[in-house]
């Protein structure tokens, strides 16, 4: 059973109360990559440099780095808060609620 908690305010939604999910996917946005710009031999050395770059992380850093790309979050919402980000997002101003 869902947790009947609002992730934006806290409270308690009643088992009566509409409780509204929210999914949010944020990913870096996808750019063109042009291996043609290099010769061969650039690329391995870029794969190569790439490779150790990686090695040199930490299993922290590498979960950090991949959450840069793309991450996948749902969230429970009481009426208010479904409101109040709804406001938020659909007058695409302030939309992280930060002030
Ligand atoms: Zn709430």
């Amino acid at each position: 059973m869902e947790l009947r908690v609002c992730d934006a305010c806290g409270r308690w939604i009643e088992a009566n109360e509409t409780l509204f999910i929210m999914s949010v996917t944020l990913q870096a946005e996808a750019g063109p990559v042009d291996l043609d710009a290099s010769a061969p031999g650039d690329v391995r050395d870029e794969f190569e440099k790439l490779v150790q770059a990686m090695e040199r992380m930490t299993a922290e850093q590498i979960d950090e780095a991949t959450d840069e790309v793309h991450e996948n979050y749902r969230f429970a919402l009481c009426a208010e808060c479904r409101r109040d980000v709804h406001h938020r997002m659909k007058s695409r101003s302030n939309i992280t609620g930060s002030y």
